[in-house]
């Protein structure tokens, strides 16, 4: 393992702990992913500082958890959180201790920790390490290993399990055999954790290099069926055509290929879901062969669903449930130029981009093959040229607003819904109307019908 530096910050910071007779480690995945030679993303630290100890020693500290010993120190640009040296007991809901105490020793606060990798303290300001459960031999050998008795620390607490498949598909490392075998059973209690925290977990998954790495895990430990029960029976959903795998298989690699740089991945994440409502809508054609009318409908429902027990924002459910909606679309270069813009409409522009990268991921997943270069290219030629030619293709896109119209009488509500919508159709049907003193004439005419 190679030898790291230590952020002058960090040193600065360690200098005042020190000077003031206290000890600070870093701790965590900032010491995992240096010694992996990695950038760490944020730094933990651990003390023996008592967290009103902490906030005397810096300007700016919020008292971020304080119950569990945190506290959050702003430092020239940078956040950290400071923990005192703690040890957890009963953890009778599975979820979160019910008691900390603190305790004098670095050792006993590590011993806590979930995955032997996770459990070294490198002492600042210059080490050197701690590493009571081996975790640099772990590192090396690229395993996720539970601390101690991985049964116990898996009842403790339920999230455990599903942060080893997380970690084996963020930093393509194993699950060790026993600790694998742990999850089986802790499902029990992995089942009453909270569902923002199996969110937060489902994120980093989908952000990871490879997420079908965590699913297959998730699979054969029983944590797919728990968690996520919709993917799980897409297993064995056989397809005829072009298709070489099964709707799960077919599914995780769509979610592999996608792109995966955006935020909340909605490409990703409605990759994984697009085909969820196969198996509920599969049926034989008089050929004998299997189809799935309806199915993106079917499986925008269910994701809806399934989004929502799993407490994603509102927003976020929108984008993810309306690509998969649309994901279907079968273009043909007989469509009009009408067409065209009604595809565009009903996409809506800014959804676009994340609709081709979903269709492309989708059909690569058909048959594991290269796409042709050219793949979508008529479509996104076609609506390019729409999209140059006419500039209104949304509400916010008319050059008559609702102000405009209540000057004309119009009384806001459902009425000027109806008539600004019905300008739009007509701008998209005949692009030379989009100028307000035409817009206005038919909003005059039409004022008649919806009074
Ligand atoms: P990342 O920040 O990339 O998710 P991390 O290892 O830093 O990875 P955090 O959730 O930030 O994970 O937690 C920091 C540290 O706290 C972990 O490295 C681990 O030592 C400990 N930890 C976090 N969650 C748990 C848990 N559920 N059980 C036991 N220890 C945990
Ligand atoms: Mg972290």
């Amino acid at each position: 393992m190679g030898k790291f530096t230590i952020h002058p910050i960090l040193q600065e910071i360690a200098s005042i702990f020190i000077r003031h007779g206290k000890q600070v480690f870093l701790v965590g995945g900032a010491v995992r992913d240096l010694l992996r030679g990695h950038q760490a993303k944020d730094w933990d630290l651990a003390t023996d500082a008592l967290p009103y100890e902490v906030i005397a020693l810096f300007p700016r500290v919020i008292p971020t958890g304080i119950k569990h010993g945190t506290v959050t120190v702003h430092f020239k640009g940078r956040s950290l959180e400071v923990t005192t040296y703690r040890t957890e007991s009963g953890y009778h809901d599975g979820r979160r201790p019910d008691q900390v105490t603190y305790t004098a020793r670095i050792e006993e606060d590590l011993s806590r920790r979930d995955f032997t990798m996770n459990a070294i303290a490198l002492p600042l300001p210059r080490g050197p390490l701690v590493d009571p459960f081996n975790g640099i031999a772990d590192i090396k050998g690229k395993i996720i290993r539970a601390v101690g008795n991985p049964q116990e620390r898996f009842a403790e607490d339920g999230l455990r399990p599903l942060r080893a498949v997380r970690f084996a598909s963020q930093m393509g490392f194993e699950v060790e055999e026993a600790t694998l075998d742990a999850i089986p059973q802790a499902l029990g209690t992995t089942e009453k954790v909270s569902p923002e925290r199996i969110r937060d977990e489902l994120e980093k998954i989908l952000a990871s290099p490879q997420p079908s790495r965590a699913f297959l895990l998730m699979e054969k430990t029983g944590l797919l069926e728990l968690l996520l029960p919709e993917l799980a029976c897409c297993r064995n959903i056989e397809q005829k055509g072009f298709h070489r795998f099964d709707v799960l298989d077919h599914s995780l690699l769509a979610c592999d290929a996608a792109a995966r740089d955006q935020a909340p991945g909605l490409v990703r994440t409605a990759a994984l879901l697009h085909d969820i409502g196969k198996p509920l809508t599969r049926v034989r054609d008089a050929a004998g062969v299997w189809t799935f009318y309806q199915h993106e409908q079917v499986s925008a429902a269910l994701s809806q669903d399934l989004l929502t027990r799993l407490r994603y924002p509102n927003a976020v459910i929108e984008g993810i449930v309306h690509l998969i909606r649309e994901h279907m679309f079968h273009y043909e270069p007989t469509w009009s130029e009408g067409a065209v813009r009604r595809f565009i409409i009903r996409v809506g522009k800014e959804n676009l981009d994340n609709l081709y990268q979903l269709r492309r991921a989708d059909a690569y997943a058909t048959t594991g093959q290269e796409l042709p270069r050219d793949f979508l290219l008529p479509l996104i030629t076609r609506v390019d040229e729409v999209l140059a030619k006419s500039r209104a293709l949304s509400l916010k896109d008319l050059p008559v607003s609702g102000k405009d119209l209540i000057a004309l009488g119009i009384k806001p509500g459902p009425p000027m819904g109806i008539i600004l919508s019905a300008l739009l159709e007509a701008v998209v049907e005949d692009p030379a109307l989009n100028t307000k003193e035409k817009l206005l004439n038919i909003a005059e005419n039409l004022k008649e019908q919806y009074p």
